[in-house]
């Protein structure tokens, strides 16, 4: 069927006006009409190829949320007219010990990304949210809560369960002291769910002027990463510090604000570390870094359902689609409170 979005055809071009289709529903397959879809800074590194394994023309996206049009003929656990989310990714192969264990988002056989990916029965390029439609296997398919904003929703897709899986995974609780690096989309999902989790939280920011807001969204405290002072104020204090940096930065100066086995999760960056770690600040106090990749199905379910209690949702600036390269270029500069969203219905405008 025919739908239609926005792409970028080299790692140079503009996001642009994109006509396509969608593929005919499998047997257990979902037709959604998107509503709104966040912004990702993965967004802006696949559409550059900051990575080196864009394939163009590329229609990315992957904060969805949206309402089912028509459901395959084996599908009974959605219905049409329900109001979904689609995260970033759409298929896996179910079967490999990844998969059986709930994090289909490292499948053995590779998972298939919601973009920039290749669909494991028929071998098209997957295409994104930025666009009115998308077709995604059933059990991808996540229930929204009632009563959660839905553009605010979006990110909770991507944002939020990429935040909520190492939380989780590393028992946060009241107990807990946690820091977050970076104040962006990932970083302010961070601090919300952190502090709902009941956890002491800590902003490292390296921008003056987001105290304000990091106290809003759920910090308790905040360092600026550039005053040797106030690092030194945190030393051996926080269980777990999850970094969201999206470029190569050095993570030495943060080991030794970790406590007695703490750990530090790169959620950020995925790239080589151009500052070796000083082995040292592992070894002594049985310190940890670790890493962690969106979340499986499961969890993101457990995530939503988390956030429709805690009535949490991403912090948005709602934007029309014809407004996507502004969109990145703020992005760079870190000028976002704190994800925008595309509305899609300023797509027919
Ligand atoms: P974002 O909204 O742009 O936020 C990133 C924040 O990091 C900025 O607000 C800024 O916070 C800080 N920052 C930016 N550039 C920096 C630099 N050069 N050095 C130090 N700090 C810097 O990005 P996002 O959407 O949260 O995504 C963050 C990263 O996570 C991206 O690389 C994205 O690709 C990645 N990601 C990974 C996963 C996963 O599964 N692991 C999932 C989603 C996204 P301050 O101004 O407060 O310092
Ligand atoms: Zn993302
Ligand atoms: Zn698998």
């Amino acid at each position: 069927m025919n739908a239609s979005g926005y792409a970028a055809s080299s790692a140079t071009s503009a996001l642009a006006p994109f006509s396509f289709e969608r593929r005919a529903l499998r047997s257990d397959d979902v037709l959604i009409d998107i509503l709104f879809c966040g912004v990702c800074h993965t967004d802006l590194h696949l559409a550059r190829n900051h990575g080196g394994f864009t394939i163009y023309p590329i229609l990315p996206g992957h904060e969805i949320v949206g309402r089912v049009r028509q459901v395959g003929e084996n599908v009974s656990r959605i219905k049409v007219g329900d109001v979904v989310g689609v995260g970033c990714m759409v298929d896996s192969c179910q079967y490999c010990q990844a998969c059986r264990q709930g994090w289909e988002q490292d499948c053995a056989e590779g998972a298939t990304f919601t973009y920039n990916s290749t669909d494991r029965h028929d071998g098209a390029v997957t295409f994104g949210g930025y666009s009115d439609s998308i077709v995604v296997r059933d059990r991808f398919v996540l229930s929204i809560p009632d009563g959660l904003d839905l553009a605010g929703a979006a990110p909770l897709m991507c944002a939020g369960v990429t935040t909520w899986s190492p939380l989780h995974r590393f028992n946060v609780g009241p107990q807990s002291k946690v820091a977050v690096i970076g104040l962006g989309g990932l970083g302010h999902m961070a601090l919300k769910l952190a502090k709902a989790m009941g956890a002491d939280v800590t902003l490292f920011t390296r921008s003056s002027g987001k105290e304000g807001d990091a106290f809003r969204l759920g910090a308790d405290h905040v360092v600026l990463s550039s005053e040797a002072r106030q690092m030194a104020a945190v030393t051996g204090r926080f269980d777990v510090i999850i970094d969201t940096v999206p470029y190569d930065h050095d993570v030495n100066p943060y080991m030794p604000t970790l406590k007695l086995e703490g750990v530090l999760v790169l959620v950020g960056y995925m790239g080589p570390l151009g500052t070796p770690v000083n082995a040292g600040s592992v070894v002594r106090g049985r310190r940890a870094i670790s890493g962690s990749f969106i979340g499986g199905v499961l969890e993101t379910q457990q995530m939503l359902d988390f956030c429709g209690q805690h009535g949490i949702v991403s912090d948005v600036e709602v934007i029309a689609i014809q407004h996507i390269n502004e969109a990145y270029e703020r992005m760079l500069k870190s000028d976002v409170k704190y994800r925008f969203v595309i509305d899609m219905a300023s797509l027919k405008s």
